[in-house]
């Protein structure tokens, strides 16, 4: 997308946002492009400073400024909801082994039981001697889906 500064014999400028240069050339020979001011269609281009995409110095700053759209989001809320889904996702993805948390997990390790996301629960030594064996662990804070709404 190219945007040129175009004039009119009256001087009335306007811009004109095109494919192209062969764009903007086939739309002024078909006689496309009017002055949104008189309507003549004796159009020409006047020197432009800013065209899309471009790059290079910042000798001169831009005119015109792309709108930015951010959606608002409420950053601490929109944090605790993309929380809750993750665990809302984690809870239903993994198989709850309770209690036999740290076993199955060694077991899964050493190809003992078939790879597969387990949650349950460990004691802090239990999690230590995991981490030690190099056995992947992610420890959270233990939730229900109850617990979150
Ligand atoms: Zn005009």
């Amino acid at each position: 997308m190219i945007i040129f500064d175009l004039a009119c014999q009256h001087d009335h400028q306007f811009e004109g946002w095109f494919q192209s240069r062969e764009d903007f050339d086939s739309q002024l020979a078909s006689g496309l492009i009017s002055c949104p001011h008189c309507g003549s269609l004796d159009i020409r281009r006047v020197p432009s400073t800013v065209h899309l995409g471009r790059s290079g110095t910042q000798a001169d700053p831009p005119r015109r400024e792309s709108p930015v759209v951010v959606p608002a989001v409420d950053g601490r809320a929109g944090a605790l909801q993309a929380f809750r889904h993750m665990t809302e996702l984690l809870l239903a993805n993994c198989e709850d082994v309770g209690a036999d948390f740290a076993e199955e997990a060694r077991r899964i390790h050493y190809v003992e039981a078939p790879e597969r996301s387990i949650r349950g629960v460990a004691t802090a030594e239990e999690y230590a001697e995991l981490l030690d064996e190099g056995i992947e662990v992610f420890r959270v804070q233990r939730v229900k889906p109850g617990d979150l709404h």
